[in-house]
């Protein structure tokens, strides 16, 4: 069993990235918006500006009260899509509920949208010549390569169908020709479909949810899940938790990954990455 430790790759990439910016003349700069006070949000936001300033990326944080108007947020975004000082736009989702996310995604300049998730973008990627890819998804093919786990010709099922992750990485397969599944909350006999996976990626949000039982001898298992458990004798008083029951299911698969330490750490390398390929196509434009 190959254990695809995200952890030591994403190491690896920060490393490849750290000195790509330091050839790099000019300053390079991500800007993260932060709406509210949700405790998930600021964790991710502060290991992003952690990232940055490790491999010397320029970072500010906006951090907006949790009463801020779509319309102030898109006006925000619009300063900052003008502002040539500004390489990346990340506006950290999930939003508070009364601003509408759609609009505020669609408001980033696609040139500067390190998260893929502006629709042009994400027709980009559709028609398999992104300028760049999510994140999560993009951590995960990398994992695979690394570890020398072919794609092509692959029955994968994908779990999940969010914009960030299930719908990108479906397509991601299918572009590395993989016979690709979409399961969701609707899906039907959803354990005879993870039955006949030869790739499983689940990315639902609900912890230990994928058994062994439901998986065949054999399988890749790649967990995107991250859920807070409870766990009084942490020093933390939680544990991290994936949507794939790790214990046994890795018994059974001939590679899976960990949670924590698995596709959690390939995704702020990722996003690094995408800041710095967003920051050179702007210069080539200029
Ligand atoms: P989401 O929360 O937006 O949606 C969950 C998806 O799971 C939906 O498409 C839904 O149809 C599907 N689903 C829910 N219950 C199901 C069931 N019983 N059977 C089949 N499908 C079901 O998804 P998300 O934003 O992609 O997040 C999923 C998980 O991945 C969360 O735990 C999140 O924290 C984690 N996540 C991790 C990273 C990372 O870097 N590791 C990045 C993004 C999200």
């Amino acid at each position: 069993m190959i254990l695809l430790e995200g952890k030591t790759l994403s190491t690896l990439e920060k490393e490849r990235i750290r000195n790509e910016i330091r050839k790099e003349k000019g300053r390079i700069n991500l800007t993260v918006i932060l709406v509210g006070e949700d405790p998930s949000s600021k964790v991710y936001v502060s290991s992003k500006e952690k990232a940055c300033q490790e491999l010397g990326i320029d970072s500010r944080i906006i951090r907006l009260p949790e009463s801020t108007t779509t319309e102030e947020l898109i006006n925000i975004i619009k300063d900052l899509n003008s502002n040539n000082t500004v390489n990346g736009i990340l506006v950290q989702i999930p939003l508070p509920g009364h601003i509408n996310e759609e609009e505020v995604l669609e408001s980033i300049d696609p040139s500067k949208d390190v998260d893929c998730l502006h629709p042009y973008n994400m027709g980009r990627l559709l028609i398999g010549k992104p300028v760049v890819e999510p994140c999560t998804p993009k951590g995960i093919i990398k994992m695979l390569d690394h570890f020398n786990i072919s794609i092509e010709k692959k029955k994968a099922v994908v779990i999940g169908r969010s914009n960030i992750v299930g719908k990108p990485i479906a397509l991601m397969l299918m572009h590395r020709n993989a016979t690709v599944t979409i399961c969701h909350s609707k899906t039907q006999n959803l354990e005879r479909e993870i039955q006949s996976a030869d790739i499983v990626v689940a990315a639902i949000g609900k912890p230990l949810f994928v058994k062994d039982s439901m998986i065949k001898e054999g399988t890749i298992v790649i967990d995107v899940g991250i859920t807070r458990m409870e766990d009084k004798a942490n020093e933390k008083g939680y544990r991290l938790v994936g949507d794939v029951d790790f214990e046994a299911v890795s018994k059974k698969a001939s590679a899976i990954t960990p949670v924590p330490g698995g596709v959690g750490a390939m995704t702020i390398a990722m996003l690094m990455d995408n800041v710095i390929r967003l920051y050179r196509l702007q210069k080539e434009r200029k």
